[in-house]
């Protein structure tokens, strides 16, 4: 057995004999964008904490600031054996994946050593403070305001759709700090803004699923230190991009573990083989089939293409197109497959969560909702085709 082979079966049985109960009393959430009770939350807060403790989160991030200083396939095996087994998924997501490696990539010292350690531990819960109510996909148009006063910046305006905003303790933040800017983009700035000072509320909202996973957040005049503010001001677009690279998987670097636990493929293969079509097991019907065979290729081309990523050698001649066209095709992807399985349960298919008589206990339906998230969150896929269009194949903006 190589080292690398042990280490997995380390994993895999630390996994199995450490994984909370999987049915603690109370409906999970599948993603982090879903996380809206206090007991969901401290079950998954736990959960993470104990993966922490375990070295089996940032194994690859800096020892200095809390990390395990260790090669990237390490993290990577513990990645795949926890989507294997199945095990509850991390809730610090924006924390792990996007701010995290963030300050990683351009923080301060002081920010490394106050910031990343418990990030990773999930002693604190980052939200992320992009989209407003009249400003989404069209960023740069934000219209929360930052003056400087002082010592502080005064915080004026309202973010939405903000995953974790009811958990979280800092929020990356854009917002405007000079109105007079020659551009809109060099008027923004970027801050690590603590959540729990007077000024800034939180408004739950509930979505089309009847959870709760992200909030409105109001600032009325929030006074934040001014040491909140991330690079320089004006540098706050700059800084914008460069986390969207990681949130949307474009750039590595992320703490690892899973960020959902929602159904794949073999789900669907499971519920086409249980259901039945013109009397007979629906996976008999050739139609299915071939629908299932799209599936199934589409998920095997999506692992190959990720390990193709990884490989310069193999990805030079376009080195962005694979990252850059990954979220577009894995939460299109998703939602079809979902999509999918509802047909495939005919009437049956609205039988919602609670429903004594639903597949599942109701949860694909459910599954389907949600799977319009990731489509929208980070970029929404008519404005990632854009991107792809555009920065990838080289067409003309029009
Ligand atoms: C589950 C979930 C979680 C989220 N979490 C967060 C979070 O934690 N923090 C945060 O800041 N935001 C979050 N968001 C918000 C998300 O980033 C925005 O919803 C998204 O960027 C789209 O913005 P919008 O809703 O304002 O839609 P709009 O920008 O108004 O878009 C409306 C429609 O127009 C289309 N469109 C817009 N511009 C173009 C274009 N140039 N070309 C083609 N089509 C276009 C869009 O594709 C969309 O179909 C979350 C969203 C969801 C659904």
């Amino acid at each position: 057995m190589t080292e690398l082979e042990a280490f997995r079966a380390e994993v895999a049985a630390w996994l199995e004999d450490n994984r909370p109960p999987p049915d603690p009393g109370f409906l999970l959430p599948e993603s982090f964008m879903e996380v809206g009770t206090d007991d969901q939350f401290n079950y998954l807060r736990d959960w993470q904490q104990r993966v922490f403790e375990a070295g089996y989160l940032g194994m690859a991030w800096p020892k200095e600031y809390g990390g395990g200083g260790q090669p990237q396939v390490y993290q990577d095996i513990v990645n795949a054996e926890m989507a294997r087994l199945q095990v509850p998924f991390v809730p610090n997501t924006i924390g792990l994946n996007w701010a995290g490696p963030l300050i990683l990539a351009i923080g301060t010292e002081a920010e490394k050593h106050k910031y990343i350690r418990r990030i990773l531990s999930a002693e604190d819960i980052w939200c992320q403070g992009f989209s407003e109510p009249n400003s989404g996909s069209d960023l740069a148009a934000a219209s929360t305001t930052a003056v400087r006063d002082g010592d502080e910046y005064v915080l004026n305006g309202s973010k939405i759709w903000t995953s974790l905003g009811g958990y979280a303790k800092y929020m990356i933040l854009l917002a405007k700090t000079n109105p007079d800017a020659e551009n809109r983009y060099a008027g923004l700035s970027y801050f690590l803004a603590p959540m729990d000072v007077p000024g800034i509320e939180v408004q739950p909202i509930r979505k089309l699923t009847g959870e709760y996973g992200f909030t409105q957040t109001f600032f009325t005049d929030a006074r934040v230190p001014a040491s909140c503010l991330m690079g320089k001001e004006g540098e706050g677009w700059r800084i914008a991009m460069q986390t969207l690279t990681f949130e949307r998987g474009a750039t590595g670097g992320q703490a690892g573990g899973l960020a959902g636990n929602a159904m794949g493929v073999a789900d669907v293969i499971e519920l086409a083989r249980r259901g039945k079509r013109d009397g007979k097991p629906a996976i008999e019907d050739p139609l299915v089939r071939d629908r299932l065979v799209q599936f199934l290729i589409e998920e095997q081309g999506d692992r190959l293409c990720g390990a193709r990523a990884r490989i310069p050698a193999l990805v030079s001649e376009r080195p962005a197109a694979i990252p850059m066209s990954g979220k577009l095709r894995g939460t299109e992807h998703r939602r079809r497959l979902f999509q999918f399985a509802l047909s495939l349960m005919g009437a049956n298919g609205i039988r919602w969560v609670g429903d004594a008589h639903a597949d599942r206990g109701g949860l694909w339906p459910r599954s389907y909702f949600n799977a319009f998230s990731a489509t929208i969150g980070g970029g929404t896929s008519q404005v990632q085709a854009n991107i792809v269009g555009e920065r990838v194949l080289g067409l003309p903006k029009d």
